[in-house]
């Protein structure tokens, strides 16, 4: 493929040093596909040439009820849903034991944003069980879950204040927060975020700088397709690559393609080309060379090979007990699949905790606790001790 002097001069800067934001629009714009991919893919091998990474988890529906309204979202459900979840402490510890028998690490803990600002059956429930709020109630669910199990609590519960953090940083080793867009213009009338206040591109940035002035390790990423430009694509990959400049506290960034779904406000509007996403994912590497990059593996399943060459270096959390819950109709591939695929392509598959290696010895957990039961699950390298998943198999 013959590419233009000015393309390969940039794919030159991105190998060496890596690229400025009006590098990545042209990047975006003109580079062919496979010469992206390409690129990207020389740079992962460049700082992770050998370990593609998953996290092996339960996923705990806590609480599904949401204040906010994403036109594209399942997840969230009405009280009168007959899938509604609101699950007390004994559900929760049965999934968490659940995971313990199918040597899972992480207990991911997932809610809807603040349910309790709008309905009042989850304020009645949470009083029924002594809480004041969501975010009160996973900290006792993590710390349960963490001493009875071991399993390693990781929280997606929305936008979180400095002081809710703070209180999870306690019994998480790390949170969630998709970023998904920094185009404000997603939320005007009509675009999917009209109607979710907390997906304001400036209120998750403020959620992520906490996280950052408190030195929590954080997932964040894009959600891929819902409308945003490429050069919002863009702008988004650089707020975090400046977001981690400056705390050094992002531990991986999701790129996840929109898929539409029935009943949903965006149910007919097209879903994320391959040819699109992929590219996402290159410039994802392209624009943060060293980050850790995720791409869930059962979102498109056809083409679930084909994000190696674009540039990750981990598929991030696969359950062998759970749904995922926020995307039911698209199962997880076996961990049996997902290895043969990893080293068809010349890597080894391991599973590392929810909190990545460098971080865990990077002395980002303050709890005793916390850094106590990570220490019986890693190894000297921070990955899981691979007899911690293989003993008695
Ligand atoms: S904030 Fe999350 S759970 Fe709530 S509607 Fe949006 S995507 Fe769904």
């Amino acid at each position: 493929m013959l590419i233009n002097q000015a393309i390969g001069e940039m794919l030159h800067r991105a190998l060496e040093s890596g690229v400025t934001k009006t590098e990545a629009y042209q990047l975006m714009a003109e580079c062919p596909t496979d010469v992206l991919l390409t690129a990207a893919g020389r740079i992962r091998d460049r700082t992770r040439p050998d370990i593609i990474t998953y996290s092996r988890k339960v996923f705990i529906n806590l609480v599904n009820l949401c204040r906010d309204r994403c036109t594209y979202c399942t997840y969230k459900k009405e009280p009168s849903d007959p899938m509604l979840s609101m699950l007390n402490p004994s559900q929760v510890l049965t999934i968490a034991d659940a995971g313990k028998k199918f040597r899972c690490t992480e207990a991911l803990f997932v809610t809807g944003e603040r349910p309790e600002q709008k309905y009042e059956q989850t304020r009645t429930w949470l009083r029924s069980l002594s809480y004041s709020s969501t975010v009160e109630y996973i900290y006792h669910m993590s710390e349960l879950v963490l001493e009875k199990t071991g399993l390693l609590p990781h929280t997606n519960a929305g936008s979180l204040t400095k002081k809710e953090m703070s209180m999870l940083q306690d019994t998480n080793v790390s949170l969630g927060l998709m970023l998904e867009t920094s185009s404000k213009r997603l939320m005007e009338k009509g675009m999917p975020h009209e109607n979710a206040p907390s997906k304001n591109p400036k209120v998750r940035i403020k959620s992520l700088e906490s996280a950052g002035e408190l030195r929590i390790p954080i997932t964040t990423g894009l959600l891929v397709g819902i409308g945003e430009t490429h050069e919002d694509l863009i702008d988004s990959l650089f707020v975090i690559r400046q977001l981690h400049e400056k705390y050094g506290h992002i531990q991986e960034v999701i790129m996840q393609n929109f898929a539409p779904k029935r009943e949903t406000g965006m149910a007919e509007f097209p879903p994320a080309s391959p040819e699109y996403f992929l590219r996402s994912v290159a410039m994802a590497r392209i624009v943060m060379p060293d980050m850790n990059i995720q791409v869930p593996p059962n979102l498109n399943p056809d083409i679930f090979d084909h994000y190696i060459s674009a540039g990750i270096n981990d598929w991030g959390g696969i359950s062998p007990v759970t749904v995922d819950h926020v995307n039911p109709e698209f199962p997880w591939p076996s961990i049996e699949l997902v290895r043969n695929v990893t080293e068809s392509k010349g890597h080894k598959l391991r599973a590392r905790l929810p909190i990545y290696p460098k971080f865990l010895k990077g002395g980002f957990i303050t709890s005793e606790r916390l850094q106590k039961h990570a220490s019986l699950i890693a190894d000297n390298s921070g990955l899981v001790r691979e007899e911690y998943i293989y003993v008695n198999d």
